[in-house]
């Protein structure tokens, strides 16, 4: 992550690498095996130590995941998004976000927040197999 990150970005990021297991699977750091939690991180740049031991498409997965978790806490309150993919590998992605946004959620926000989940378990399953390659509008017959 070449910008700096915030102590709200920092903990997020660490989350998101414990969903994923990556201190226990793949830290070279004993502490962060023996514990499952990723405490440390660069002063530099407020980025969690676990992710120096990804790839590149690691990388990108876990802040895919940041992305939409920061989105959920800070749109999913309006209730206008409910983050629930007609795309089964979105929607997993927006599930994974969900899971880190539970964890991470402010307390202040917290009663938006369960409303938000609430009204999101109502979404129906996901309609489409795999990633958005076509809009789903455009699959549908027109009348
Ligand atoms: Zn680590």
């Amino acid at each position: 992550m070449s910008r700096n990150t915030n102590e709200f970005c920092t903990t997020t990021l660490a989350r998101v690498l414990e969903l994923l297991a990556v201190p226990q699977m793949l830290c070279r750091r004993r502490s962060c095996r023996r514990m499952g939690r990723c405490r440390r991180y660069f002063p530099s740049n407020g980025e969690p130590c676990c992710m120096r031991n990804l790839n590149a498409e690691q990388r990108a997965l876990v802040e895919a995941i940041h992305n939409k978790t920061s989105m959920i806490i800070y749109f999913g309150r309006a209730k206008t998004e409910l983050y629930a993919s007609e795309w089964s590998d979105m929607r997993d992605l927006e599930d994974a976000a969900v899971e880190v946004a539970r964890c991470v959620c402010p307390d202040w926000s917290r009663k938006t927040f369960n409303a938000f989940l609430r009204a999101r378990a109502k979404a129906p399953p996901p309609e489409f197999e795999g990633d958005m390659v076509v809009p789903p509008a455009l699959l549908r017959p027109r009348p």
